[in-house]
């Protein structure tokens, strides 16, 4: 396999793209926002540079890493010659259904269509194929380059094989794969999200401020970053799509998105990547988001 896919190129996507190009494969990165592949290009490029000051790689490997990368704007065009698919694309049930039907048709048989979606149904996702034994979750976890693990999930029809060749694939990328049944929010965000849905209602409850908040889960618990940081790494709207899926998907209570998360969401303000989140980030540091409007922080 030397030819891989990948649509989208934000958070996730020019991660996945880094990590593949680096490890010798062809990769052609699709966004439908050219905006976003330039952006994605430079990113992978910083992100380079980083390993290469910190004497990871060199800057020969930094220079192939970066030659071996395509763009594209065009799903048609930037899939058909892919051995591999990895779709990285907003998570929206109805985008991803769309994407996967044209993937079905624009590759060839039998290539493997994997999806990084952090919460929805690969069954559902594979039902949109003719070829829903060839559909199957890899969920990279963020930064991408970084982080060891890909939780890999097999949907209701995924074969064995799909599965073996998937887990091989990620430890091709020096990944540790975990392989996980399809239900709502998988493993990791059917833990990670009622946490962090917790710490928000912690927040809007007045029970203490952010910082008191992370503090507590930081030193207390051992975490490397607070909850209410670690969702403005993520996206408060990953955050509230994902806990959208949990709700929907169990029909329990216990996942409804505090109201504070989506007050947030409908405002714009989804933390690291608009630069305002329970934390702002338009400086050169980290400071508490004291916008009047927000509630009254750093009690
Ligand atoms: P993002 O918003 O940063 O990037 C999504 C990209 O997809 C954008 O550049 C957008 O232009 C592009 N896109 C949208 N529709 C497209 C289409 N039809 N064709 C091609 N490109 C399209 O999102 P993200 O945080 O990178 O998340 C991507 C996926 O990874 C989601 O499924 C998310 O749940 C999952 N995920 C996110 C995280 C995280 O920490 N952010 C972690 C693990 C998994």
């Amino acid at each position: 396999m030397k030819n891989i896919s990948v649509i989208g190129s934000g958070t996730m996507g020019n991660g996945i793209v880094h990590v593949f190009a680096q490890h010798g494969f062809q990769v052609t990165m699709i966004d439908i926002n050219p905006a976003a592949l330039e952006k994605a290009l430079a990113t992978i490029g910083k992100n380079l540079d980083r390993q290469v000051t910190k004497a990871l790689i060199t800057e020969e490997v930094k220079a192939q890493t970066l030659a071996n990368i395509a763009t594209s704007t065009d799903l048609k065009t930037g899939v058909e010659n892919a051995e591999f698919v990895i779709e990285a694309a907003t998570e929206n049930v109805e985008a991803k259904l769309n994407i996967f039907k044209q993937l079905d048709e624009f590759t060839k048989p039998g290539v493997i269509l994997a999806s990084n979606t952090s919460s929805i149904s690969i069954t559902k996702l594979g039902a949109a194929t003719k070829r829903p034994e060839h559909v199957i979750g890899m969920h990279f976890m963020n930064p991408v380059p970084m982080m060891k693990l890909v939780e890999v999930i097999a949907g209701f029809k995924t074969t064995n094989e799909v599965t073996k060749t998937t887990v091989d694939l990620c430890k091709t990328l020096g990944k540790i794969p975990v392989a996980v049944y399809d239900y709502p929010g998988f493993v990791a965000n059917r833990i990670l999200m009622p946490m962090i849905n917790e710490a928000i209602y912690t927040l809007y409850e007045d029970v203490a401020g952010v910082e008191a908040i992370d503090t507590v889960m930081k030193l207390g618990m051992a975490h490397p970053m607070g909850p209410l940081q670690l969702a403005d790494f993520i996206g408060l709207d990953v955050c509230l799509a994902i806990l959208n899926v949990l709700y929907e998907g169990f029909g329990n209570q216990k996942y409804a998105p505090c109201p504070l998360l989506v007050k947030m969401v409908t405002a714009g303000q989804l933390g690291v990547k608009t630069k305002m989140g329970f934390y702002d980030y338009t400086g050169e540091s980290k400071e508490l988001n004291t916008a009047p409007n927000f509630k009254k922080l750093g009690a």
